[in-house]
């Protein structure tokens, strides 16, 4: 924020010194007469020349300024005249010194471009005067564009030429270089976040750049022989681009629901008028020229009214965007207010209008960047909660609710046994009797409790995974490099759960029988029958036992027996 109002301070310093300009303002003496040659529009004498506004409307190839100057300038110092070398195809200039005697010069555009100084305009040195002071001017323009070029027309003294060009250029660098910031760091954003308004910023932030390169002059500074014409296209194309952008980034910005259909498509159909005239102006048909330019500027109304009021809308459903947006918009409007009121003649020199519109270019620039920075981190943040929603879902989906254990979802995603590993498949015995007995409450705690047992004892194996398949039946997918292994590793469970005397475990005196089955890189389903088997036949030959295929089970006298008679004794 220090930041932003240090480089405001810094803009607002250099606007006085470029206003504040010593300099001669020859307008508004912009005459049309009907002259078929320079030559013969400046013979005219200036009793015949039709000043009123409306003549330079009908498109005459030959318009006249006419100034006497209010005070005869001494040449003592050098004089230049400056002019925007964008706008005409010629100007023949002759220059009435008090002895009566004149002197002339003739400037074509090419040459305008490679005396460019800024803001905007040629300076070209004027004659040495050979009668002293300088009582009048007439220039005749060729073709002008707009009217602009006449009324823009100044004479200025050698150190006023350099201070302008100097503080202006820095003007133009600054914004430019504002600019083009947030084109990168828009684009990193887009790296992380494929929003398209991201990149509709970017080429916001981007076309306005180069607008202000064209517009500036400040590409005659790097390439004084770009040619003319594509400046004078690059120059507006840039603008409707950059408009075109903005309105695009801002539909796509706009929170959902925030903005109706309705006016979003009115945005999109205000920016035809500005795309059509661009079009119009890329076939720079002659018949059009003079009107062109004035109604360049006009056909940004419906979008200055129409953009503004849908933020304002948005911002009234809640939208935080368009907070951001209708700061950095509210001052593209006053400045394309400004270039309007300047290009009707109302109000405005040039040159404040074209400062207005620069450091509101850049105000919006930075107060979308602010827009797409505080909408990323929304999305992002949003992007992020969905994740850690669907992560935790995703984790619920393999879990099992009672006892935390993965489920049989989870177990029957493993396609295969892998050599290495063992199946253990772990069934409670006599469980439902506890069911009957205790409760379904009090089944359910003994459940828990296995569970507890089974990860305990394959806590410190940590490739081993431990399932609850069901009911009462657990699994075990533990490493084991052959039956014998396997086998430590289902007597380690069955003793465990036998030997477990807390908790709930406590008054059911627990026992289970188990099954596995060696890893041969068989299918999961098949490793599981085969455990689920010899299980069964653990059950079959008395229960509390383990049957490991290719193990030869404990003699008969060692196995406990069915413990169920027990336990029913002890409770
Ligand atoms: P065996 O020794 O032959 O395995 O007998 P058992 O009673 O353990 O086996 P059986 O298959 O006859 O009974 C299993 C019981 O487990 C039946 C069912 O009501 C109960 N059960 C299944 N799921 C749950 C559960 O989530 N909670 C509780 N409390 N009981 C369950
Ligand atoms: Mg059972
Ligand atoms: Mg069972």
């Amino acid at each position: 924020m220090k930041g932003l109002i240090a480089w405001i301070v810094l803009f607002l310093a250099l606007v006085p010194g470029v206003a504040g300009a010593r300099d001669v303002a020859l307008a508004p003496a912009t005459c049309a007469l009907g002259a078929d040659s320079q030559a013969a529009a400046l013979a005219l004498p200036v009793s015949a020349l039709d000043c009123s506004r409306g003549r330079f409307l009908q498109g005459e190839r030959f318009v006249r300024l006419h100034a006497d100057l209010p005070e005869p300038i001494a040449a003592t110092e050098q004089l230049y005249w400056r002019v925007d070398p964008a706008l005409f195809d010629s100007i023949l200039l002759q220059l009435r010194w008090q002895d009566g005697s004149t002197s002339s010069l003739r400037i074509d555009p090419e040459t305008a471009a490679r005396n460019w100084t800024a803001p905007l305009y040629s300076a070209f040195a004027l004659p040495a005067p050979p009668g002293g002071r300088l009582v009048a001017i007439d220039a005749v323009v060729e073709r002008p564009r707009t009217l602009a070029v006449l009324r823009d027309a100044h004479i200025v003294d050698a150190d006023t030429l350099s201070r302008n060009h100097y503080g202006a250029s820095l003007i133009a660098m600054l914004t430019i270089g504002m600019l083009l910031v947030p084109v990168f760091h828009t684009l990193i954003f887009h790296r992380l976040l494929r929003a398209p308004f991201i990149l509709w910023h970017a080429g916001m932030a981007l076309s306005m750049a180069v607008f202000v390169l064209m517009h500036s002059g400040l590409i005659f500074a790097a390439l004084p022989d770009f040619p003319l014409a594509w400046r004078w296209q690059l120059n507006s194309g840039a603008f409707v681009a950059s408009i075109v952008c903005a309105a695009y980034f801002t539909t796509g910005l706009l929170e959902k629901g925030t903005l109706p259909p309705g006016w979003r498509r009115m945005i999109l159909l205000a920016l035809i008028p500005p795309v059509a005239l661009k079009l119009l102006l890329l076939a720079d048909l002659e018949a059009v020229r003079p009107y062109a330019g004035r109604f360049f500027a006009y056909s940004y109304a419906p979008l200055m009214i129409v953009l503004p009021a849908a933020l304002i809308h948005a911002l009234r459903r809640g939208s935080r965007a368009a907070g951001f947006t209708l700061f950095g918009f509210g001052g593209v409007a006053i400045g394309g207010a400004a270039i309007m009121i300047e290009i009707s003649g109302l109000l405005l020199g040039q040159l404040g209008a074209d400062v207005i519109l620069r450091g509101s270019l850049v105000l919006m620039s930075l107060a979308t960047s602010a827009a797409v920075a505080d909408r990323f981190m929304v999305m992002r943040m949003q992007l992020d909660r969905e994740r850690s929603r669907a992560a935790r879902l995703g984790a619920m989906a393999y879990t099992d609710a009672l006892t935390g254990l993965a489920n049989r979802r989870a177990f029957d995603e493993s396609a295969v046994l892998r050599e290495g590993y063992g199946l253990i498949v772990a069934d409670l015995d006599h469980f439902k009797r506890i069911n009957d007995e205790g409760g379904h409450d009090a089944g359910d705690r003994v459940l828990v409790r296995v569970a507890d047992t089974l990860r305990r004892v394959y806590e410190d194996c940590t490739q081993a995974t431990t399932y609850r398949l069901g009911g009462e039946e657990f699994a075990a997918i533990v490493p084991a490099d052959d039956p014998a292994e396997l086998a430590r590793h289902a007597e380690a469970l069955r003793a465990a759960i036998e030997g477990d005397r807390g908790g709930e475990a406590a008054l059911w005196a627990l026992t289970a029988s188990i099954g596995a089955a060696q890893g041969r890189n068989q299918a999961l389903g098949d490793a599981f029958s085969e455990a689920d088997e010899a299980m069964y036949r653990a059950k079959r030959q008395g229960r509390n036992r383990c049957n490991v295929p290719g193990i030869s089970s404990a003699p008969a006298e060692d196995v406990p027996g069915d413990v169920w008679e027990r336990v029913r004794s002890r409770i």
